[in-house]
């Protein structure tokens, strides 16, 4: 029997024929998610509990018992960067690899982030619903060329965002504890913040660029709101749980501050009826940062890669 490899990401799909042809010239046999959406843990477990050596995972849950329960499971190779829906440590117990496919998406992401900065500043959307239902409303905006904003995290996306900003002539600070790349800063006439209540207080954008962990979990909470500008703009392309959605609430519901934009939610969809979903100065795009022609065909490509490196004594 040859062993199985289980692809998860439902846009994988887009770009599935050579991915799917080099794991099956290495003798895989593939098992795809066809249900038009994230796997469930249930069904995880179902499709990889025997033969399956190794998982192309999108956001579906890898959680320890998930892990636990495919015996055979020996990689896993993340679609796309953020790994926080898989159990690293649990893996690291089993022998189970992981790697993620960096680089792929960190120019789609960062466009993405622009583009919902220009939505809060200039009420895009809110401007074609109007005309669309032959109203002819104008809604004043704001410009971003001289504005200043807090980059926190700068890593591969956070510094592709930098750069874009300081190309609309926008002042830019990172706030990254870890950021060690002064020759970034300097050729890009960036500024790097020790302090992270210093980088939000002045910032007229804040934007998230880091991981979800314990540590940054809801590091944008209602202290931080209260330090914000009642003009500041919140953009978040990065992970839902990062802010406490509940505070945000708060802030946007009593003028703390103007406008947030996400691409990512703590539940994601949303449920029904979302008090948060439904205020007006609140923008939640359904997970597209990655979700381009070159993004896709680039995070296929290479987390097909590297679990063929993962396996490489498997067949
Ligand atoms: P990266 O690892 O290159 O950069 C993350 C940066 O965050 C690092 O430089 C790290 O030092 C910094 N950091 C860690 N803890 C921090 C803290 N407490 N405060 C400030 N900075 C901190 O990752 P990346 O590729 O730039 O991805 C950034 C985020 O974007 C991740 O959360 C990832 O999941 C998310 N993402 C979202 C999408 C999407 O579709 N919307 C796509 C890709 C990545």
């Amino acid at each position: 029997m040859k062993p199985k490899i289980l692809i998860t990401p439902k846009s994988f799909q887009k770009y599935k024929m050579k991915p799917i042809e080099m794991l099956e010239q290495q003798g895989f046999e593939v098992l795809e998610n066809t249900t038009g959406r994230t796997f469930t843990e249930e069904e995880i477990i179902e499709v990889a509990k025997e033969g399956v050596v190794g998982i192309i995972v999108g956001v579906d849950p890898l959680p320890a018992h998930v892990l636990e329960s495919c015996a055979q499971l020996q990689a896993v190779s993340k679609y796309g960067v953020g790994m926080d829906n898989i159990d690293l440590e649990k893996a690291q117990q089993l022998g189970i690899q992981v790697q993620n496919a960096i680089g792929t998406n960190n120019i789609s992401v960062a466009e993405l982030t622009i583009g919902l900065m220009f939505e809060s500043a200039r009420k895009l959307s809110q401007s074609v619903q109007t005309v669309k239902a032959m109203g002819w409303e104008r809604v004043i905006g704001c410009e971003l060329t001289g504005k200043r904003v807090a980059v926190i995290g700068g890593g591969q996306i956070g510094k592709e965002v930098a750069k874009r900003c300081r190309g609309l002539q926008m002042t830019v600070t990172i706030y990254d504890p870890y950021f060690n790349d002064q020759a970034f800063l300097d050729e890009f006439n960036v500024q790097r913040s020790e302090h992270f209540d210093d980088a939000i207080r002045s910032a007229d954008f804040v934007t998230l660029h880091l991981p979800v962990t314990t540590a940054t979990k809801h590091i944008i909470d209602a202290k931080v709101f209260s330090d914000m500008k009642p003009t500041s703009i919140l953009i978040n392309t990065a992970r839902g749980e990062l802010v406490d959605e509940q505070a945000l609430f708060e802030a946007l519901s009593t003028g703390q501050i103007a406008v947030a934009a996400q691409d990512v939610y703590s539940q994601e969809p949303p449920v029904e009826g979302d008090p948060l979903v439904a205020l007006p100065n609140f923008i939640l795009t359904p997970h597209i940062g990655a979700f381009t022609q070159e993004s896709v065909e680039r995070m296929a490509i290479v987390s097909t890669q590297n679990l063929l490196n993962m396996l490489e004594d498997e067949v």
